[in-house]
C-alpha cells in the first residue's frame, strides 16, 4: 500500500482507486497524481518488442515521431539557438539524430537500456552515454526527457538530478502523459491506456507536474499539450499530414492532447528531495 504521494510526502495519504493488471492504482487527493504500487522493473526496457524499438526502418520511425520531434526542436531553438543538449531516456535515438543532422545541435543521448542503445547505434549510428544521470560529466544547456518521468520510481529525484546537470539558467523540456487528455476523458481513468503497470508508475496532473517542477527549482516558460498518437487520423492521412496537423492543433488549443509538454528554466540549484521511505509496499 502507498503511504506517500510521489510529489510530496506532506500531501494527503494516497487513496486506493482500482486494481489494474494485478497492481493497485492510487490517486493523491491533494495534487491528483496517479500512482501504481509497484517497483521499477528495468528488464521491460530490454525487450525488442518495446514500442520504441518495434520499427524496422527509418521511414517507419519518421512516420511515428518525425512530426513531434521537429515541433519540439523548433521550440528549443526559440529559447536557445545553439544549446548543448542531453536527451535523458533517449530511446531509439531518433530525437538525437534529428537534433544533430537537421538542427545542427551538439546533442547527446543517455539511456539505461542495452537493447535501446544497440538499436540506436544500428539504426542511426548514435553512441549513447550509458548508465544513469549521476554518472554524466559536465553540464548541458538543455536537458530533454520525453515520456520518461512516468516510468521512474522517484520522479522528484530524477527532476533534481536533471537540474544538477543543467547549466545556470538552462532549460528542461519534458513530455509525460496528460491525465486530462481526450482519451482519458472518453474512457475514464481505469480504461485509460496510460495506466499500464509495470510501464508507468506515476502519472501527473498539470497541478502535480507544476508543483514537482517548482519544488525542484524550475520555472515553467511554456505549457501545452502534444498529441501525435492519433491513430485513426494517422491511418487516413499518411502523406499530406494536413489532417494530422489540424487534429494536433485542435487538441493543443484546448489542452486535451495526449501528453503534457513543458519548457522550463532552472531558477536555482535543486534541493535534493527528501527520501520517501514509505513509498513502497508494506
Ligand atoms: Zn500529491
Amino acid at each position: 500500500m502507498l503511504h506517500n504521494c510521489a510529489v510530496h510526502a506532506e500531501h494527503a495519504v494516497p487513496r486506493f482507486a482500482f486494481p489494474k493488471g494485478g497492481v493497485d492504482i492510487y490517486t493523491c487527493p491533494t495534487c491528483g497524481c496517479i500512482m501504481a504500487d509497484l517497483d521499477f522493473v528495468p528488464e521491460q526496457y530490454e525487450a525488442a518488442a518495446y514500442y520504441t524499438m518495434a520499427f524496422k526502418s527509418k521511414a517507419e520511425i519518421e512516420g511515428e515521431w518525425g512530426f513531434r520531434w521537429r515541433y519540439i526542436l523548433r521550440a528549443i531553438k526559440r529559447h536557445n539557438p545553439t544549446p548543448r543538449v542531453l536527451d535523458v531516456g533517449a530511446g531509439n535515438g531518433y530525437f538525437v539524430s534529428l537534433a544533430r543532422t537537421e538542427f545542427g545541435l551538439d546533442a547527446d543521448g543517455l539511456e539505461i537500456s542495452d537493447a535501446e542503445a544497440a538499436y540506436a547505434l544500428k539504426m542511426f549510428g548514435i553512441d549513447f552515454l550509458r548508465g544513469d544521470l549521476a554518472s554524466v560529466a559536465g553540464r548541458y544547456d538543455v536537458i530533454t526527457s520525453f515520456n520518461v518521468l512516468e516510468h521512474v520510481q522517484e520522479p522528484m529525484a530524477l527532476l533534481a538530478q536533471m537540474g544538477e546537470r543543467l547549466s545556470p539558467g538552462g532549460h528542461l523540456v519534458l513530455t509525460t502523459p496528460n491525465p486530462t487528455c481526450i482519451h482519458r476523458r472518453l474512457r475514464g481513468l481505469n480504461r485509460w491506456s496510460m495506466v499500464c503497470p509495470p510501464h508507468h508508475i506515476n502519472l501527473f496532473t498539470r497541478d502535480a507536474l507544476e508543483e514537482s517542477l517548482a519544488r525542484t527549482g524550475f520555472e515553467i516558460l511554456e505549457y501545452g499539450t502534444l498529441s501525435t498518437y492519433i491513430n485513426a487520423v494517422r491511418k487516413i492521412d499518411t502523406q499530406s499530414l494536413m489532417l494530422r496537423r489540424a487534429a494536433f492543433q485542435a487538441l493543443k488549443s484546448v489542452n486535451l492532447g495526449a501528453d503534457h509538454f513543458v519548457v522550463c528554466r532552472k531558477t536555482k540549484e535543486s534541493v535534493p528531495p527528501r527520501a520517501s521511505p514509505a513509498r513502497g509496499s508494506s
